[in-house]
């Protein structure tokens, strides 16, 4: 028998959302239509060159998004989904025993990574409305904070953060400590005073801040694998040293470059989800579920203990939601009529005899 880490045992694998033949999935926030059409023709035009290793650097594709970004290729790092990017910056930012600062319950992949990567996860509860409470973040800050992951809007809960709560924060932040905006689920927020990660990282006034977006959710391609980060360039080079080789496929590279300039039909489409995550919540409040307010495409419902039962009542009525034991569940925005049927089984829910 090899011998494999013995710390191996207390780190939890990632759960996927689950999914089922004939079953409504609404449980990886993932989109229910297919890439867009202009990614599709990219799609098979590459795939015939697949004999050929992809651009290693994936210049292409990172100069698309220097100029959506205003800034150079040098800035921009791209990554097998934003998953790799989270794993990789955790590599370039701590060495064993450093910490990783999150809030928490965020992104189920933050704790994992980090003892992966033999640092140690520093969890801070979230306030009460599910949004990051960057006060109490600010003061878990220790010597040996390396990174801190700030996730907005935040998975699973929903609340994005506003700019001038982040600058503040990132006053309180030494230099020395990386401040990652993890937004995976950007497309998805209207507010006004989100905080622009992008802009942040590559023209604010804190050199230790970076940003990062997926390919995964708006733009459909969760089957492809691309992420993207942005950043100075010291910190760009030590996160691209932590990449496998060409960590991005050559199909994925085109794909996501012809998605990256379908940008009209990417905002009506995320424009259909909000509409729905909108109608669902209202639904929902009107049903006696408390709904944080959401800025993603998915619902956070804080059921706590009932989490699992309401997850299995939904799976019984062939509907599979993303449930965090003794926590909440998590619902994604899926077509009107997938949403439609979880509504049938959640109106059930409410009236069933307990
Ligand atoms: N960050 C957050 C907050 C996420 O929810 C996810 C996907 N669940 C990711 C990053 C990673 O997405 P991907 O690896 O598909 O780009």
């Amino acid at each position: 028998m090899p011998q494999i880490r013995t710390d191996l045992d207390a780190i939890p694998a990632y759960v996927p959302g689950r999914s089922a033949p004939g079953a409504i999935k609404l449980a990886s926030n993932e989109v229910t239509q297919g890439p867009l059409p202009a990614a599709q023709q990219a799609i098979v035009e590459a795939a015939a060159a697949g004999n050929r290793y992809p651009d290693i650097s994936a210049y292409a594709l990172r100069t698309e998004l220097a100029e959506q970004f205003d800034t150079t290729p040098e800035n921009i790092a791209v990554g097998c989904g934003s998953s790799a990017l989270c794993q990789q910056i955790i590599q370039a930012t701590c060495t064993s025993g450093d910490e990783v600062l999150f809030g928490w319950r965020s992104f189920e992949a933050y704790p994992i990574l980090t003892r992966v990567a033999l640092a140690t996860p520093v969890q801070v509860p979230l306030a009460a409305d599910g949004s990051l409470d960057l006060d109490a973040m600010a003061a878990a800050i220790t010597d040996r904070t390396r990174i801190i992951f700030l996730c907005t809007p935040n998975n699973p809960t929903g609340p994005a953060l506003a700019a001038s709560d982040v600058i503040r924060f990132l006053e309180q932040v030494p230099e020395r400590v990386t401040v990652a905006l993890d937004e995976a689920y950007y497309e998805y927020c209207r507010r006004d005073d989100k905080v622009e990660g992008f802009e942040l990282a590559l023209r604010g006034a804190h050199p230790n801040v970076v940003a990062m977006r997926t390919m995964s959710k708006a733009y459909g391609l969760a089957g492809l694998r691309v992420g993207y980060m942005a950043g100075s360039a010291e910190i760009i080079a030590a996160v691209n040293k932590m990449s496998v080789p060409f960590s991005v496929s050559a199909v994925a590279q085109a794909a996501a470059i012809a998605s990256l300039r379908s940008g009209a039909e990417l905002l009506a489409r995320t424009d259909a989800v909000i509409a729905e995550r909108e109608r669902c919540r209202a639904a929902l409040l009107e049903l006696g579920f408390s709904v944080p307010v959401s800025e993603a495409n998915f619902l956070w419902l804080p059921l706590d203990d009932a989490a699992l039962p309401f997850n299995e009542w939904c799976a019984e009525r062939g509907v599979l939601v993303r449930a965090f034991a003794g926590t909440g569940v998590r619902v994604s925005i899926g077509a009107p009529e997938e949403m439609a049927a979880f509504l049938d089984a959640a109106t059930a829910w409410t009236h069933r005899e307990n």
